[in-house]
């Protein structure tokens, strides 16, 4: 097997570790549940998302809805008037051409602004089509295709990535890119969606990329940062 385990960790023994972990993050957070979401609605979140905060891209998404009555009236308004909308998410020229821009492709490959045509398509060709859309990467691909359409994907994002590495899950000196094909071995496919956004919560409240709180992080027997010091 090619992945890259740390510690040279069996690999038995790191899916076991993230097992724990898995289980440790459940009596913590709860088990996440599913929600339906409108597939273009999260692709526009997650191009919405980068490189800013949940609260203002939460925020910059409310407006951009509150502001066009639907996906036609965002393809059909000036660059300009769409960059306005989402100025709370930053970035919102950029923002703007590319929710545009993938608008447009969607439209002009299913006639209508809707991705529900990727529901028959197989995983990976669902994923492959999502990457062809200008300014969507693995991870907003990932995370439309977990939510939308509960495909096997398991997004990895910045919070995610660190703590996988602190935890021992992925080797130290693995690519983010290339975290995700090895936590999609090590992790349950149905433990996927509670993994990510457990994870999430965690970065957010304990596992913080500055200062993390191991005194009150239940992780600590399973964690080689805190056991052995290993950098983030
Ligand atoms: S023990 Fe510390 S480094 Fe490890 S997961 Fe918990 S907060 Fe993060």
């Amino acid at each position: 097997m090619s992945i890259i385990l740390s510690s040279n960790m069996a690999y038995n023994t790191v899916r076991q570790r993230a097992a724990k972990c898995i289980s440790l993050l459940e009596e913590l957070y709860g088990i996440p549940q599913a929600e339906e979401r409108d597939p273009v609605d999260l692709l526009v979140m997650t191009i919405l998302s980068q490189n800013t905060s949940d609260t203002n891209s939460l925020r910059a998404f409310a407006r951009l809805k509150s502001t066009f009555s639907d996906y036609e009236q965002v393809l059909a308004a000036t660059d300009e008037a769409v960059a306005e909308s989402i100025r709370a998410g930053g970035l919102a020229e950029i923002k703007a051409r590319r929710t545009k821009e993938a608008l447009f492709r969607i439209k002009q490959d299913a006639e209508t602004i809707s991705l529900s045509f990727l529901a028959d398509m197989k995983k990976e060709q669902a994923m492959a089509y999502l990457l062809s859309l200008p300014g969507v990467g693995p991870k907003t691909a990932s995370v439309v295709l977990l939510f939308a359409f509960f495909m096997p994907f398991l997004p990895v994002d910045t919070h995610v990535y660190r703590i996988c590495r602190r935890l021992g899950l992925v080797g130290e000196s693995v690519a983010l890119e290339k975290a995700q094909s090895i936590l999609e071995r090590v992790v349950p496919v149905d433990k996927y969606l509670s993994f990510h956004l457990n994870l999430i919560t965690h970065g957010r409240r304990i596992c913080r990329a500055r200062n993390p709180r191991h005194e009150v992080c239940p992780l600590q027997d399973c964690c080689d940062y805190y056991l052995h010091g290993q950098k983030p």
